[in-house]
């Protein structure tokens, strides 16, 4: 699937505008034949002038803004990561100064067009373009810190891995070592791939399972899910609400065995956080590393989660149930 921002082209900055628009109005040339007045040939070159440089430089601008995917329905996911890495009021605030600034130039034309009905001599003809230019190149200028918003959100954004809202989505939470990038190596079909996404400091690994006749995506973000909240900066937190929008269901993995170095205690705190963030979203919870945990472990565990589906993803027991488990959560929202 193809991501909004992808086919954006390069933006002009404000230089590069007005020295198009000035080319192209030199290169006008209006073939008339030597018997017509010289005022009329000015008054048709100078017009013809006028009307290069307009659509260079508000047609542009126009085309510019239309470039850019409607803000307002871009998925959820795209929104927060536009947010996160331009701003969306900045980005809406730019686009409206530019559709503007278009606008201006367009009347600034026709007022200098209308000028041209009356010239008494060339010089008359030629200065009405003069000043157009002239105009039409300071509000250009003046748009430069738009034009550069523009070009930056570009940057930012039309390199952002394609992300289908359509395909069901596993998102694994869990402190580090708790063994969610084996579960989704174990799961998956074929070699889990990574995404980098410009607000996490890991890659984010995907993996695609066939589960319950259904392709699904699975989600490993090191580095996002696996700390506690309240340590976050604003863009992680932020990068933390884009990936709910993508997520159906959240798979939480608790180290039973305590291995990975954290309590069961700090991992139900964890939990009890990630929790939080994602209140719209379907929670399961799954003991791993069952394998090497003791029964006073489990029961533990237990007291803390309630009874939850024990699995090794080391030995692949249990692995049947979680994608059972997964099943039902994705079948309740993606009823056949
Ligand atoms: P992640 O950081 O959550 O992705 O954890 P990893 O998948 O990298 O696993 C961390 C370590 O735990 C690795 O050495 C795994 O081999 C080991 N591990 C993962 N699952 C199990 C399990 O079910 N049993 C045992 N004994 N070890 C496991």
């Amino acid at each position: 699937m193809k991501q909004p921002f992808e086919t954006m082209p390069t933006v002009l900055n404000a230089e590069e505008i007005i020295s198009k628009a000035v080319r192209d109005a030199e290169r006008e040339e209006v073939e008339l034949s030597d018997r017509v007045p010289a005022i009329i040939k000015a008054k048709k070159r100078e017009a013809a002038r006028i009307r290069a440089a307009e659509k260079a430089s508000a047609g542009y601008l126009e085309s510019l803004v239309k470039t850019v995917p409607t803000i307002d329905n871009l998925h959820p996911f795209y929104m927060d990561v536009l947010e996160v890495l331009v701003g969306i009021a900045e980005a809406k605030a730019a686009l409206g100064r530019l559709s503007r600034s278009a606008r201006i130039i367009r009347e600034a034309a026709r007022s200098s067009l209308s000028r041209l009905r009356r010239p008494k001599n060339p010089k008359d003809a030629a200065s009405a373009r003069r000043a157009f230019i002239g105009r039409m190149a300071s509000i250009v200028r003046g748009a430069a810190a738009d034009l550069e918003t523009v070009a930056k959100l570009r940057e930012r954004m039309k390199d952002l891995p394609a992300a289908d809202p359509a395909v069901p989505t596993v998102v694994l939470a869990g402190y580090p070592g708790v063994g969610k990038s084996t579960i989704v190596r174990a799961i998956s079909s074929a070699k889990p791939e990574t995404r980098v996404y410009p607000f996490t400091t890991q890659a984010v690994i995907v993996g695609h399972a066939k589960i319950g006749g259904m392709t699904v995506q699975m989600v490993d973000t090191p580095g996002l899910l696996d700390r506690p909240i309240e340590r976050m900066n604003k863009t992680e937190l932020l990068a933390i609400t884009a990936l709910s929008k993508l997520s159906s269901v959240v798979a939480f993995i608790v180290d039973v065995s305590e291995a990975n170095a954290f309590t069961i205690d700090r991992q139900k705190a964890l939990y009890d956080g990630v929790r939080e963030s994602f209140p719209q979203i379907p929670f399961l919870v799954f003991f791993n590393k069952a394998d090497a945990a003791d029964q006073s472990q489990i029961a533990r565990a237990e007291s803390l989660f309630g009874k939850r589906k024990a699995l090794s993803a080391l030995t692949g027991d249990g692995l049947g149930s979680f994608i059972s488990e997964v099943e039902g959560a994705l079948k309740e929202l993606y009823p056949a």
